[in-house]
Order: structure tokens, then sequence, then C-alpha cells
């Protein structure tokens, strides 16, 4: 059964995907050279192994869509980076939490040749407080004499000790089997939210917004976490955040705090980042600085999180420097240069001192809802037979363009198709669009409508 072979996830881009399909999530841990990033490699196959192989390379997410045997999941790499020789214990406890905060199970890999070391007891003390299923895998057993090795680590009290060989592939099959197996009867309803329940946030804005500044404002002693491992060769670019007691995954978190968007010509590569950022995002939390006048790069930002299709929240921040002259001025451009977005909810805020920085949650949370929902065929269609009655199309060139059927076609954001006899004018969509959120809400996330004209 060692033969059969390990698939590589599909998915290289975006981890969205939003199959629904995947049964969870599994974290990788282990102290440094027990094989753990050889094992990721080898259930990933060789394409995600060339990207760990880069040195210098910045990863692009903590997560991977691998499947195993007709099951798909993800797989949560820990591995990869270097702690320092004194921040060992304390590197080692950070990514054991950070691992378990992320998954809903855990592969334990510890190394056979070498045998139990005081860090592997340490890490199983932790692993066992976070109530998380634990597989056991003993590496570098590289062959059936040495399947010995795995006896002595029937001591840490996690069941079978699985000896494998990330290496040569032994036996990581039935880890594999045994891991899935106890993410399936995990109690996944206790415990948080895991990466692929989490939602993800873009945090974007031109420079000096304050982006960085409310970043820690919100992490509060989540950041102490994070911090030890951002001193490793490649930083955790994504950063769960809780606010109000729910998780968020903020990404990117590691190319704001970089700080090279404002090295002189960086201004193309922040851009990219800021769209990267956006693309993997589900909600775009999009930063002004309120006290100064609005520049075009900061109505560019705001434009690709609206194009992308993300649900979005403006943040006027710097509210703390604000007098009545910045008021007035912001409060004139709110009503020109943002008029395409006033379905957005638009919290004012000071990073520096915190001051509101507690309403971002509702509001996020109102416009992810707005982005995820679904009206029924019936209620969309009796709604615009009743708006069309109200307020029908104008007549172009005598004949009155009518609206035969719409559907939503589907969400996140919301995508309305509108089958009519005509086309229908630009004011008069903007007029069902308003309608549409009267009725419905939306507040928070764009809505799309498209017509298709039947004659
Ligand atoms: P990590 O620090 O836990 O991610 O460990 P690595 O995956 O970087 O592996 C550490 C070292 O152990 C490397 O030199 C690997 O080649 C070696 N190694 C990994 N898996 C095996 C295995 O199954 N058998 C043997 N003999 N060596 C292995
Ligand atoms: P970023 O480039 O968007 O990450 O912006 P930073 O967080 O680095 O902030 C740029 C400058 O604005 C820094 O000097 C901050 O101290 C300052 N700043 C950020 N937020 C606020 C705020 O709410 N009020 C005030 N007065 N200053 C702020």
């Amino acid at each position: 059964e060692e033969d059969r072979e390990l698939i590589a996830g599909e998915d290289e881009g975006d981890a969205d995907a939003g199959s629904g399909k995947q049964v969870g999530v599994i974290a990788v841990v282990g102290r440094p050279n027990v094989g753990k990033s050889t094992l990721v490699n080898r259930i990933l196959g060789r394409r995600a192994a060339v990207v760990e192989d880069t040195p210098g390379v910045t990863r692009d997410r903590v997560s991977y869509d691998a499947e195993w045997a007709g099951t798909d999941f993800k797989l949560v790499d820990t591995g990869g980076w270097e702690a320092d020789v004194e921040g060992i214990a304390s590197a080692i406890a950070s990514q054991a939490q950070v691992a378990v905060r992320l998954a809903d199970a855990v592969i334990f890999v510890v190394d056979g040749q070498i045998g139990m070391t005081d860090t592997d007891e340490r890490i199983v003390n932790m692993l066992r407080a976070a109530g998380k299923p634990v597989t056991l895998a003993v590496n570098k057993v590289d062959d059936a004499q040495s399947e010995y090795l795995t006896a002595e680590f029937w001591k840490l009290g996690l069941g079978e000790p699985y000896g494998i060989s990330a290496m040569h592939g032994r036996g990581v099959g039935e880890l594999l089997d045994a891991a899935l197996d106890s993410l399936k009867s995990a109690d996944r309803t206790s415990g948080f939210l895991t990466p692929s329940h989490l939602r993800r946030v873009a945090l974007v804005g031109r420079p000096n917004v304050g982006k960085s500044s409310l970043l820690n404002q919100l992490a509060h002693e989540e950041r102490s976490v994070v911090n030890d491992l951002a001193g490793t060769t490649r930083d955790p670019v994504d950063e769960i955040i809780s606010m109000d007691g729910q998780d968020w995954l903020f990404i990117d978190t590691a190319g704001i705090k970089r700080r090279q968007h404002k090295l002189s010509g960086a201004e193309y590569y922040s851009s990219l980042r800021t769209q990267a950022a956006i693309e993997r995002a589900e909600l775009a939390l999009v930063l002004f600085d309120a006290s100064q006048p609005i520049a075009d790069q900061d109505l560019k930002v705001m434009s690709q999180a609206v194009d992308a299709g993300r649900a979005i929240v403006l943040v006027f921040n710097k509210w703390d420097l604000m007098d009545e002259f910045s008021r007035q001025r912001l409060e004139r451009l709110w009503a020109t240069e943002f008029n395409r977005v006033t379905w957005a909810e638009r919290v004012n805020l000071s990073a520096k001192t915190g001051w509101h920085t507690n309403r971002l949650s509702r509001a996020m949370q109102t416009a992810l809802e707005s982005w995820d929902k679904r009206i029924p065929t019936g209620k969309l269609n009796a709604f615009l037979g009743r708006i069309q009655a109200a307020h029908p199309h104008p007549l172009r060139g005598g004949k009155q363009p009518r609206i035969l059927f719409a559907t939503q076609a589907s969400t996140r954001p919301p995508r309305f198709v509108i089958f009519a006899t005509g086309f229908l004018e630009h004011g008069y969509r903007r007029y069902l669009e308003r309608q549409l959120r009267e009725e419905f809400g939306f507040e928070g996330s764009p809505v799309q409508i498209s017509v298709k004209v039947r004659e």
C-alpha cells in the first residue's frame, strides 16, 4: 500500500477555492530538523517543494491545499524556519501555538534516529492543552529493520507512533490515513475557527495612512505570539487577529510591517502587493488619512478593492488630528469622490489612540454578511415585478424594455443576471441597484448586475 501516489495540491494560487469539500486543516509541528519540511513537500508534491527550496523567498501563504486518497484538506507548514539557539524554546512554543490555532488536527513529527528529547515532551504538553487530535509521526525510520525506533515514543501518550520515512515516502500513507481519521472524528464545533473558516482581510491604503499603526493597535497581545516567529528567515506573512472574540486572518501583514513601499521607486511593487493581498482577501479595509487631502493613490487603492468585488469597510484614520477645516473638506469629498461606494460603511477612528477601533468588527461582519447573501429567486422576481410596475423603464424608440426574469447567479459578491426584452439604460440599472439595496441591504458589499437581452 506504500506505493499509493501522493497527489500534489491542485491549487497553487488562492486558497479560497470555496468548494467547501475540505475536511479540515492539519498542521505539521515538531522541533527543527526532524523532517517537517521534507514531509510537507512529500505530501504536496514537487511544485511546492520548488517554492520552499528557494532561499529568501517569502512564502505567500501559510497553508496549502492537499489531497490524499480522494480527501481534500489543508496542510499548514510550520517548518522552514531557523530558530536562533537561545530563542529556541520560545520559538518552538510560539510555533506550536500558532499551528494549534490554525489547525483542526496536528501531525507531530519526532526524529526516530535521535530519540525522544525534552523539547518533544514540552511540545506534547502544549498540544495536549490545546485539545486537538494529534497523530504521532516518528520520522527517519527508513526501513523495516528500524521500526523498533518507534517503540519508545509510546511513552508520549499520544497513541500509536507511526514509523515513517518522509525522505523515501515509507509509511506516509498510513500516517495520512490516521491523521485524516482523527480529523473526521475531531469535534470541529468546539475550539476556535480554523483558517478554512477564518474570514480573510486585506488592510490596504497608500503609504503613511496608518496601516501599520492600526495593525499594532488591533493586535494587542496577540502580536507577541507572532513576534517570536518574525525574526526567522521566513516571516509568517499572515496573522490571526482577534476582535471582539472573533478571529480574522489578516493577509500579508509582513508586507505592511516591512514597509518596503516607503523606499523610493517601490510604488509599483507596493501596488502589486496590494493587489495580491486584495485578491486573497474576502474583505478589504481601505484606510485613508482623514487629516490630509484625499490623493489619487487613495482612490486607486479603493478602486482596486471595489473592482475585485471584495466586501469593503472604509476607514478614516487619524481622527485625533481632525479640526473643523479638515472635517468639512472630507465631507465635500465624501459627496463627490466616494459616490461610487456610498454603500460601504465608513468608520472614523484613530489608530494612534485606539478611539473607535472597536467599531471595526461590526462593520466587517455586516459587510461580509452582505457579501455572502443570497436572495431566493421567487423573492427577487416578486420584488422586480413590484418596482417595475411602480417605475417602468423609459420608452426607447417607441419600445419599452421589460424585465422578464432575474436570478442571483452567485454570491461573494452578489451577482444578478436580469433577462430583459431590450437594453436597459445605465440610469435604470442604477435605479435597480438602489432599489435592490434598499429592499435587501447589501451594506458593505458591491453588487453586480448584468443584463441579457432576449428578443
Ligand atoms: P525540519 O526542520 O523539521 O523541516 O526538517 P527538514 O525537512 O529540513 O529535514 C531535516 C534533515 O533531516 C534534512 O537533512 C533531511 O534530509 C533529513 N530527513 C528528513 N526526512 C528524513 C528521513 O525520512 N530519513 C532520513 N534519514 N533523513 C531525513
Ligand atoms: P503605513 O505606512 O500606512 O503603515 O502608516 P504608519 O502606520 O507607518 O503611519 C504613518 C504615520 O502616521 C506614523 O508616523 C504614525 O505614527 C502616524 N499615525 C498613524 N495612525 C495615526 C493616528 O490615528 N493619529 C495620528 N495622529 N497619527 C497616526
